[in-house]
């Protein structure tokens, strides 16, 4: 398999399995569910890591596929309606925008937040929140292998907040990078930045190497290409190039550092992605991995010890469990923030200390990464015992504070400061917006929100 055939609302139905295998209400039911939220498979993913005779819940076909359920009954209704009356385009695209915004489809200040001024212009696409790191979409890079459906940044794809970055602006971020000397990493993020040719990386990479900025040390690539399309590193016309790309950086004394994105051990079971991790690592560059808990999909901590322990075989280091964000199809896919530490928690037991490297679950919230450690009792009280993994203010890292318990809790805007206290202590700098259950804020506080920029 190694051309490359992506499926989407258009042509899925001319997939086999999907012939073979689906009703035609399971048909409908991805029609309307893909009008609202993005769709997108491909052969490797449709032919090697789906388990027809099982898709009803096979983790990767929830992956990728949109189930019904996705969406709220009332918005499934709204859309399905508008597809049975034959409605066209411009009628169907106008009922999914009304249905999304009322999906948050700008979680955590997404893009309008973070992003950074050098000489007066406006870094659009960068993000600099955590002191060490800053993001950086390149504009070919907004688009992945497939999509996964529990994706925050699905607004992207379905074209409601677009970025636009030019080449060119590769000096800016140079200059930026330069300004600010604590910057140590730039990760390369998108969508995902391997479905870019290796030319056009090839472009960005050299430019930041020839550039030779004292503080640059590492350069992340934030992607799922092992997942999706391992290919991309074996057999793509570029994947050699593309490698020895990697050891350039390596020997010009940058560290490459993948930031893999896997959701499930099924992922790495395929031998091309197990050639695809040794090709990479042979470069010099190091995988690390990443995901969130999703109930549906990996809400069990079997499959996160297998996961765990089938990365550190493959020679990939676990690195972050996330929590699944509040945003587009969360309640489908949320795990409370108890359950999610549960999980964690029996899998990272059944681990060697080799795959303990791996921190979690976090909230990507607001504020900074957020980490549950637990439920406590402390005195008589039962709490969350919470720490910072990131700040924005990096003060506040590593630092226990302590949330009422709230059995239905899956997001930090649920939390409330225990042992009677008004508000947590980051709050300060920082008041959490909580959507769910407004109240009203001073006026100082709201000033503070107003006037938030890059950090
Ligand atoms: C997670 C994240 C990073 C990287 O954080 P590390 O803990 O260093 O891996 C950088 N920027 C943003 C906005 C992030 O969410
Ligand atoms: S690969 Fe990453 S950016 Fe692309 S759809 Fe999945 S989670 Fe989103």
């Amino acid at each position: 398999m190694k051309e490359y055939r992506s499926y989407t609302l258009r042509n899925f139905r001319e997939i086999p399995q999907v012939k073979s295998y689906l009703s035609e209400e399971e048909i409908f039911d991805i029609e309307v569910v893909g009008n609202v939220l993005p769709f997108k498979a491909n052969n490797y993913v449709v032919n090697q890591l789906i388990d027809w005779d099982n898709y009803l819940e096979d983790p990767i076909f929830i992956l990728t596929f949109p189930q019904k359920d996705m969406l709220r009954p009332k918005h499934y209704e709204e859309m399905a309606r508008a597809l049975r009356s034959g409605a066209r385009k411009p009628e169907l695209k106008l009922v999914a925008n009304k249905i999304r915004m009322e999906l948050n489809p700008h979680p955590a200040g997404q893009l309008a937040h973070n992003v950074p001024l050098i000489e007066d212009v406006k870094l659009t696409g960068v993000q600099h929140k955590y002191r060490e790191t800053m993001l950086f979409f390149p504009s070919q890079g907004q688009t992945c292998h497939a999509y996964c459906t529990f994706c925050f940044r699905w607004p992207q794809f379905v074209g409601m907040n677009e970025l636009k970055f030019a080449m060119r602006d590769t000096e800016l971020i140079i200059k930026y990078l330069r300004a600010n000397p604590r910057v140590t990493d730039i990760l390369f993020t998108g969508g995902d930045p391997l479905i870019m040719k290796t030319k056009i990386l090839h472009k960005y990479i050299e430019a930041l190497i020839d550039a030779q900025i004292p503080n640059l040390k590492t350069i992340r690539l934030g992607t799922k290409a092992l997942s999706y399309w391992p290919q991309r590193f074996v057999t793509d016309n570029d994947a050699d190039e593309l490698l020895a790309l990697f050891e350039r950086a390596g020997k010009a004394g940058i560290h490459i550092a993948f930031m893999a994105h896997f959701n499930h051990p099924k992922e790495l079971s395929t031998k091309i992605a197990a050639q695809a991790i040794r090709r990479i690592r042979n470069t010099g560059a190091v995988i690390r991995t990443q995901s969130p808990v999703m109930r549906n999909i990996n809400d069990n901590a079997r499959d996160w010890a297998a996961m765990w322990q089938k990365q550190v075989e493959l020679g990939a280091i676990p690195y972050y469990m996330f929590i699944a964000r509040d945003t587009g199809a969360q309640h489908y896919f949320a795990v409370e923030l108890e359950r999610a530490w549960r999980i964690f928690r029996q899998a990272y037991q059944q681990v060697s200390g080799i795959a303990r490297t791996v921190r979690g679950p976090s909230m990507s919230a607001g504020p900074g990464k957020v980490q549950v450690l637990g439920v406590s009792e402390i005195g008589n009280e039962k709490v969350f015992t919470l720490q910072f993994l990131q700040g924005r203010n990096p003060n506040w890292v590593s630092r226990p504070f302590f949330a009422k318990y709230d059995p239905k809790a899956i997001w930090l805007d649920d939390l409330y400061p225990a042992f009677g206290k008004e508000r947590f202590f980051f709050e300060d700098e920082y008041p959490l917006e909580r959507k769910a259950r407004l109240r009203p804020r001073p006026a100082r506080w709201r000033a503070l929100k107003q006037s938030e920029t890059a950090s």
